[in-house]
């Protein structure tokens, strides 16, 4: 037959939507956008038709059974409506993955999320006066008690912490950073950089390996507002190095009649080294020794929403909080639902290692991690009986990640596939495209290492499942 022909032999839109078999396939979705997917299909079809000049009838008429422009138009509509920002699971053994989203919540936090974001709250409203309130009131009565602050203000982010206390305190005037801290933290957050931007002079002091405290009060002069301390999160300095203690750095800034910052960075609420993880130093540690005011991260160590936590003297974070910007920098209510939540968790340490996922991964024993990955190991075996890959468990070593404690290898355990039809690469770019979830692993030795320490123990049948779907399907076939 010619193309006019088959053309006008393709379905008319009021037959297509009448069709009991293309309802039943579309029916999920409005009938505007049923029409304007079939509508897509057709005229693909047709430009197909135009373009190619021999084609078999049986060919013609199987491609435009009502049912088959039905299910291509739901392939469509599915594309169209599908999230950008998608949950994946997480393999790769760093727990605090910047780019996979930081810290997971925990239930208790989304349980409030939820709840809160559901309905209206009491952001901005005393609840006992009927009157306008305070969000900075929500959290910072949890922050006092866990760090010893005196005050408490919560902002998007630790970078606009930063900003905002040097903006707020030291603008026009010199802060003084020792050189072996002045950080990089991913790409676009420079500590010279965001001191210009903050207006503030950066005084860099002492040597990159070594800072003295008598280098410090060289330093100090009457231009000099703070003292400005760096966490050198995601580096170490070692050898022949030295940092003056707080304490000393303290009593020096206070008797010249300065200011004392200190960026934690990750700053642990959870004491992660008495737990026999890393050497953080607890922000209670730093408010101790006098420091006058911290910033640290929501996402990191602590384990709740992307925020930037500032505690310290009243006098100061009042400062902060009347400063003309803090409206831009101000966090929302889904994010003081999710650190309410969390704060709460950590006021017991036990509850903090079952219910905060970042706590618990981070402490989990070596034994629990492997119990996991024998688990998936042998789900997976179950799965795919004919398996198209090797599959070993072997000990791995899972990282904190988040630019904090480079140096801490968490002793782990990974499931490895050596799949037998393709290359390792090739299966984990399949996992992460083709997974349901996307699963992210990483490659090593031609293997694709599946790290059990940052799979949720409530994720491990999705994992069977999404693994065995993937060397199921295209890749089983090569
Ligand atoms: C991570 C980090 C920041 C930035 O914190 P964000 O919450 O990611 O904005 C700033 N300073 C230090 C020392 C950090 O480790």
């Amino acid at each position: 037959m010619g193309i006019q022909e088959d053309l006008r032999a393709l379905p008319a839109m009021h037959r297509l939507l009448a069709d009991a078999d293309v309802q039943r396939a579309l029916d999920e979705f409005s009938p505007r956008l049923r029409r304007w997917a079939l509508e897509q299909v057709l005229a693909e079809l047709r430009t197909w038709r135009r373009a190619h000049v021999d084609v078999r009838p049986e060919s013609w008429q199987a491609q435009t059974e009502p049912l088959r422009i039905a299910e291509c138009a739901k392939r469509l509509l599915q594309a169209r409506t599908a999230p950008s920002l998608r949950r994946v699971i997480n393999a790769t053994g760093v727990v605090l993955h910047t780019n996979l989203g930081r810290a997971p919540l925990s239930n208790r936090a989304l349980q409030r999320v939820q709840a809160v974001a559901a309905g209206y709250c009491n952001l901005e409203y005393d609840l006992a006066r009927g009157e306008r309130g305070s969000r900075h009131t929500h959290v910072e009565a949890r922050l006092r008690e866990l760090t010893g602050a005196e005050a408490a203000l919560v902002v998007n982010n630790n970078a606009a912490a930063v900003w905002l206390v040097l903006n707020a305190l030291a603008k026009g005037g010199e802060a003084v950073v020792s050189r072996g801290q002045l950080v990089e933290i991913g790409g676009s957050f420079r500590i010279p950089d965001i001191m210009r931007e903050s207006g503030v002079t950066l005084r860099e002091v002492g040597t990159t390996n070594k800072t003295r405290l008598s280098d410090y009060a060289q330093a100090i002069g009457p231009e000099t507002r703070m003292v400005v301390l760096v966490h050198p999160s995601n580096y170490r300095i070692v050898g022949f190095t030295g940092e003056p203690p707080l304490a000393g750095v303290v009593e020096l800034a206070h008797e010249r009649q300065i200011l004392v910052y200190q960026d934690l960075g990750s700053g642990a609420l959870f004491d992660y080294a008495a737990h026999g993880v890393g050497d953080e130093p607890t922000v209670r540690a730093s408010l101790d020794a006098g420091v006058d005011i911290v910033s640290f991260s929501g996402d990191k160590l602590l384990g709740s929403a992307q925020a930037g936590i500032i505690v310290g003297r009243c006098e100061l974070i009042e400062r902060l909080r009347k400063h003309p910007l803090m409206r831009a920098l101000r966090v929302d209510k889904l994010t003081l639902a999710a650190l309410d939540a969390t704060l709460a968790d950590l006021a017991d340490e036990e509850h903090a290692r079952v219910r905060i996922p970042v706590v618990r991964m981070l402490t989990e024993s070596e034994e629990t991690v492997r119990a996991r990955a024998d688990e998936v190991a042998s789900g997976l075996a179950q799965a795919i009986p004919d398996l198209a890959v090797q599959c070993d468990v072997r000990p791995s070593q899972a990282t904190v990640g988040g630019g904090a404690l480079p140096l801490t290898m968490l002793p782990s355990h990974a499931v490895c596939l050596r799949p037998s039809r393709c290359s390792a690469q090739q299966l984990a770019d399949a996992l992460r495209r083709e997974g349901e979830p996307p699963v992210v692993g990483r490659v090593e030795n031609d293997e694709v290492w599946l790290d059990m320490r940052t799979v949720q123990p409530w994720e491990v049948h999705e994992l069977i499942q999404a693994v065995a779907a993937v060397l199921g399907g295209g890749m089983d076939k090569g």
